[in-house]
C-alpha cells in the first residue's frame, strides 16, 4: 500500500494515517453534529477529511496542526481556507484555556495521532471546564480502557481517571481499512463529556493520580500492599474500602475516598 495520499507522503512520527471512507467520515461528522455558532477545534486535521465536512456546517473552524506542510495545505484550501483560524502547533503545547471564549464552551474533535493520544487526552482533562465535548478517533484498545468499569481486565488509571473528568462514550468501530496507509490496530471514535456534575470530587487531584497509579502499578496486590506507602488498615476501613481487595475491584467514587483520606492526614 502506497504511503502517499493526495500528493501527501503519510509521516510515520506524527502519526498520520489519513481517513479515506466517506461512510465512516459521514458517521463521525454526523455524531460531532456541528452547528452554526458552536466553538469548534479539530487537532490534527491533516488533508482535511474531516475538516471539510464539518467546515461545511459553521463558518469558522480552529484546527491545531504539527505538520507544516500540512498546514501550508489548508491556509491554501480552496473552498475552506477563509473558515479556518490555523495554529500551527504541538496540540500538547497548546494552552486550551487561552483558546476559550468567554460564555461559550468549546467542542474538541480530531482523528489523534495514536503515539500521543493518552497524554493529549490528560493535557485536555486540565481545561475540562472549558469544554463542551469531545470527539477522538483512537485505538480501539485505548477505547475498551476509557469506558473499562471495575472486574473489566481493561479496567485501570486510564478509566478511572478519564472517567472522574468525562461521561466516555464508545461510538463507533472504525476498521484499519477506513486509513491511508492503514494502522495495525482497529480504531474506535469515542465521546467525552465532561461531567456538569461530577460523580466523585478530589481535593487534591494529584493524591488522586498517586492512589490509582500505585493500586494499578502492583494490581495483582492487595491495596493493603499497592498502598501501603500511602495509607495504613484503619484509615481505609474507616471509609468502608477493604485492605484486602484489589485495585480493579474499586470504584470511581472509592478512589477519590481514599484520595480524600490520604490528603486529610498529611
Ligand atoms: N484528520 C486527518 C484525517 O482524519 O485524515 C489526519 C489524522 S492523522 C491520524 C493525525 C494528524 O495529527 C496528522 O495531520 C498529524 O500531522 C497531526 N499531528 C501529529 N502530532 C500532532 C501534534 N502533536 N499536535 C497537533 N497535530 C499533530
Amino acid at each position: 500500500m502506497s504511503k502517499s495520499h493526495l500528493g501527501h507522503t503519510a509521516r510515520k512520527r506524527f502519526g498520520q494515517n489519513f481517513l479515506h471512507d466517506e461512510y465512516i467520515i459521514d458517521q463521525i461528522v454526523s455524531s460531532i453534529n456541528p452547528r452554526e455558532g458552536e466553538f469548534l477545534i479539530e487537532i490534527g486535521p491533516g488533508l482535511g477529511a474531516l475538516t471539510e465536512p464539518v467546515a461545511e456546517s459553521i463558518s469558522e473552524l480552529t484546527v491545531i496542526e504539527l505538520d507544516r506542510d500540512l498546514a501550508q495545505r489548508l491556509r491554501q484550501h480552496p473552498f475552506i481556507q477563509d473558515k479556518l483560524t490555523i495554529i500551527e502547533a504541538d496540540a500538547l503545547s497548546v494552552d486550551f484555556s487561552a483558546l476559550a471564549k468567554p460564555n461559550q464552551l468549546m467542542r474538541v474533535f480530531g482523528n489523534l495521532p495514536y503515539n500521543i493520544s493518552t497524554p493529549l487526552m490528560f493535557h485536555l482533562f486540565e481545561h475540562c471546564e472549558h469544554i463542551a465535548d469531545m470527539h477522538f478517533m483512537l485505538q480501539y484498545e485505548v477505547v475498551k480502557r476509557l469506558c473499562a468499569g471495575p472486574g473489566d481486565k481493561l479496567y485501570g488509571r486510564l478509566s478511572v481517571m478519564a472517567q472522574y473528568y468525562c461521561e466516555t462514550v464508545p461510538v463507533l468501530m472504525v476498521p484499519p481499512t477506513a486509513f491511508k496507509p492503514p494502522p495495525k490496530v482497529e480504531s474506535a471514535i469515542i465521546r467525552l463529556i465532561p461531567h456538569k456534575n461530577p460523580p466523585a470530587k478530589v481535593s487534591c487531584i494529584n493524591t488522586l493520580q498517586r492512589v490509582v497509579s500505585a493500586a494499578f502499578n502492583q494490581r495483582r496486590k492487595t491495596l493493603r500492599n499497592s498502598l501501603k506507602e500511602l495509607i495504613d488498615d484503619n484509615s481505609m476501613l474507616e471509609i468502608g474500602v477493604q485492605p484486602d481487595a484489589r485495585a480493579q475491584e474499586l470504584s470511581l467514587g472509592e478512589f477519590c475516598s481514599l484520595a480524600n483520606k490520604i490528603s486529610k492526614v498529611e
